[in-house]
């Protein structure tokens, strides 16, 4: 692959931000491209255990790097991705690889979890199961430590699946977590007919939690309402010390975000887990 290769997927990165159709396939064959030439990669983000100060586990987030170019993030092409398809390809790498890195640090001494992003389509496809199944044989991960994040509009698009689903998941040994929860505009009836096991409070309502007393309470609420359930629940979007300070007092279990660690690429997270796990 040349230079020029690489600044040309970036330059038609650039070029989709006009949406038009034409702009729209020339970053569709760029994403195919890149996922052929393997350039995409995973940071991982720590999750802190609030009551023990014990790191448990990492979150798998998806990253473009062109060659010769800035990293992009997901936010600018993941929606396309799920909107060609491309996003089945290209979750089956992330899940693939996310369970071998996670296989290597508990071979490594280091007994953490992983969550993975599953996007709508992904959880929409009858075979997520055995694709699920096999890479767990494959990669020879304990399914005890694969989470799967899923936000609640991915789960309500089509309840009566998605709870044959999830049920079919757990019998894989796998945990299920609700990402961004509260943002979105499902009923809550959900919660005690699926077997969820974590909820994730959306970053929305923990950033400015010290100075917003109305996100403060909204906060506690989904505390209470998770412990209330018997689930389990994170805050992400933990940015300083005040923030944790107030989950601890409301009894979170978890936190996640810039004040616990931000996302790394593979060499740095092993730092961090060498110094804040063992
Ligand atoms: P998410 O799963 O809710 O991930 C949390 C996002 O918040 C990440 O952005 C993370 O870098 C960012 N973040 C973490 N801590 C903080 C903090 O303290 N402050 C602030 N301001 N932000 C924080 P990122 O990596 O850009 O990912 C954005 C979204 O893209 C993710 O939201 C997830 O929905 C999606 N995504 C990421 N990786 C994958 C993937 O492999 N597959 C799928 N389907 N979606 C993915
Ligand atoms: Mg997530
Ligand atoms: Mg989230
Ligand atoms: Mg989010």
């Amino acid at each position: 692959r040349s230079k020029e290769q690489g600044r040309n997927s970036f330059r038609f990165f650039n070029k989709v931000m006009k949406e038009s159709a034409k702009k729209r396939m020339e970053m569709e064959i760029s994403l195919r491209q890149a996922l052929e030439n393997n350039e995409f990669i995973l940071h991982y983000q720590p999750k802190l255990n609030i009551k023990t100060s014990a790191v448990y586990g990492m979150e798998a987030l998806i990253r473009w790097q062109p060659e010769d170019s800035k990293l992009i993030y997901p936010g600018q092409f993941i929606e396309l991705a799920e909107e060609t398809g491309l996003i089945i390809p290209m979750g089956e790498w992330v899940l693939r690889e996310a369970c071998k890195q996670c296989k290597m640090w508990h071979d490594a001494g280091y007994p953490l979890t992983v969550s993975v992003n599953l996007s709508a389509q992904q959880f929409q496809k009858h075979d997520l199961t055995e694709l699920i199944a096999k890479i767990i044989v494959e990669t020879g991960l304990n399914p005890d430590a694969l989470e799967l994040e899923l936000t609640e509009s991915t789960v309500m698009k089509e309840p009566k699946q998605a709870a044959y689903m999830l049920q079919q998941l757990k019998e894989l040994g796998v945990s299920i977590s609700i990402d961004d929860f509260g943002t979105g505009f499902s009923s809550l009836s959900y919660l005690n007919q699926f077997p969820i096991d974590t909820l994730k409070i959306d970053r929305s309502f923990i950033n400015d939690a010290h100075e917003n007393e109305a996100n403060q309470a909204i906060a506690a609420a989904i505390i209470s309402l998770a412990h209330g359930l018997g689930l389990g629940v994170v805050a992400e979007g933990v940015e300083n010390e005040e923030q944790l300070r107030f989950l601890k007092l409301k009894q979170c279990d978890a936190a996640q975000g810039y004040f616990v660690g931000k996302p790394m690429g593979e060499e740095l997270i092993l730092d961090y887990i060498k110094k804040n796990t063992g």
